[in-house]
């Protein structure tokens, strides 16, 4: 048999309609929102792939659970099991919750950080980064050289730089390096995998010099589904097995469970070192709340503990990358540049090569995004020049390396049907790239000015 089909392994129970808009209409909503999808209505959106990020569907196993919550301030019954399904997992002595990732950041980061720390990743995810440079401490990213080349085909494109670790290491003082920290997969460099024998590397290094090494876990499943299928030793190794083994290299992780545990809000720290544990509890306790809930409530830590696990079903894992690989393959195929291999979480396209007429300055990567409103009603994120670019002293655009539109695909939200319509907009897109202009920013702000900026199309 020859069954090509990635059928969704799940039936829908709920539905959510989605308001079918026409042409005309989102011409004058994208206009309302200033040529800026951020400031869109999510009811004006057909297929959101703005973020994978706590747009997940819970399963009917987790909203069952929920009405399990123990809403108990101290010692919930909802924190017991959540507790247990991390520590089986993880294996870390002293363990965490926080409302979101960045929570679990802030506190980690806020201890082991200040002025004169140096943090090294392969890369930090935007957030990371935020929560290290806010403590005065500083950031650097070393991704393997091929991890940045979008077209160059690596199993393993997220690995970190292990040689160049080393020396960072010696060059800043092994005192002064206040963690290493493996992204998995690496967000910010393309949803791509860390290997096993990276991890293995990475964490030689670090007990060579005693630092601190952390995993920011958030897409823990998704890395281990590439490390069975691509590093020939785990190819006999359950998913959950090789997600213990990667734990077991580091000294603690930090986990938005808004990804791979498929709740819409959570998140958790956890470590081995008690001392480090105390801490980061005496902040958690100022800021978020009591050592057994931490700004989470019963309900949302029953979900959590039943996502954790249903991630990594043989099932899900393997519907869930195929699914992204599909949509990516079909792109690819059309001759849509993207970013490859394809990733776990999302397909990258490069927008600079799609339109080669639009210079960086005008923002290519925007025009793309703009257009995959207008003709589909897709919702879609800028990684280039609007999200990253800065002036120089004379207000001249210094671009992003890269000027990439991310299609994020919620976890079990959108069918085949879906991820075909996006195929056919794309279709379009490729028919009409040669008449597609750039845009001009008309207001921005100081930081992150992607989210409020005002655009405006050129002619
Ligand atoms: C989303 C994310 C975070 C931050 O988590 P939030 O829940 O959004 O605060 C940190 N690291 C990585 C790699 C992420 O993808």
């Amino acid at each position: 048999m020859n069954i090509k089909t990635i059928i969704e392994p799940f039936k829908i129970k709920m539905v959510e309609p989605i308001h079918m808009n026409t042409l005309s209409e989102r011409v004058e909503l994208l206009k309302k929102a200033h040529y800026n999808p951020f400031m869109l209505q999510s009811q004006d959106v057909i297929i959101d792939l703005l973020t994978d990020s706590g747009t997940s569907a819970m399963s009917s196993a987790q909203w069952g659970a929920m009405m399990e919550g123990d809403e108990s301030y101290a010692g919930s019954k909802s924190w017991q099991k959540m507790e247990h399904v991390i520590y089986n997992l993880t294996g870390y002595k002293y363990i965490i919750p926080t409302h979101q990732g960045r929570a679990a950041e802030r506190i980690i980061y806020g201890y082991l950080g200040g002025k004169g720390k140096c943090f090294i990743s392969n890369t930090h995810f935007d957030t990371t980064r935020a929560n290290i440079e806010y403590s005065g401490a500083e950031a650097i990213d070393i991704v393997i050289p091929e991890g940045k080349m979008p077209f160059f085909e690596h199993p393993f494109k997220g690995n970190m730089d292990v040689v160049e670790l080393e020396r960072l290491i010696q060059e800043k003082g092994a005192e002064n390096i206040g963690a290493v920290i493996l992204t998995v997969t690496n967000n910010s460099g393309g949803g791509q995998p860390v290997s096993m024998k990276n991890t293995k590397e990475v964490s030689l290094i670090c007990k060579k010099y005693n630092v601190c090494f952390l995993i920011d876990a958030c897409r823990i499943a998704e890395n281990s589904y590439f490390i069975k299928h691509r590093e020939a030793e785990y190819k006999n190794k359950t998913y959950i097995e090789i997600a213990q083994e990667m734990f077991s290299y580091s000294d603690g992780c930090t986990m938005s469970a808004k990804k791979d545990a498929l709740v819409n809000m959570g998140g958790f720290l956890a470590v081995n070192n008690k001392i480090i544990a105390d801490e980061c509890m005496n902040l958690l306790i100022i800021t978020e709340g009591y050592v057994t809930y931490g700004g989470l409530s019963g309900r949302d830590m029953e979900a959590i503990a039943v996502g954790l696990e249903e991630i990594f079903h043989n099932d899900y894992l393997t519907y869930r990358i195929k699914s992204t690989e599909y949509l990516g393959k079909k792109l690819n195929e059309m001759g849509v540049p993207v970013v490859l291999p394809i990733g776990g979480h999302a397909v990258y396209v490069d927008a600079k090569t799609l339109y080669p007429q639009i210079s960086v300055d005008q923002y290519p990567g925007h025009s793309l995004v703009c257009e995959l409103y207008l003709k589909g009603g897709i919702r879609s994120v800028e990684i280039g020049s609007l999200m990253f670019g800065k002036y120089d002293e004379e207000g001249k655009l210094i671009p992003a390396n890269m000027e990439l539109v991310r299609l994020a695909i919620p976890r079990r939200v959108y069918t085949q049907s879906h991820i075909d319509y996006v195929v056919e907009i794309f279709e379009e897109i490729i028919k009409t790239k040669h008449n597609v202009k750039g845009y001009k920013i008309n207001y921005e702000p100081k930081f992150l000015r992607h989210f409020t900026s005002h655009l405006e199309p050129l002619n």
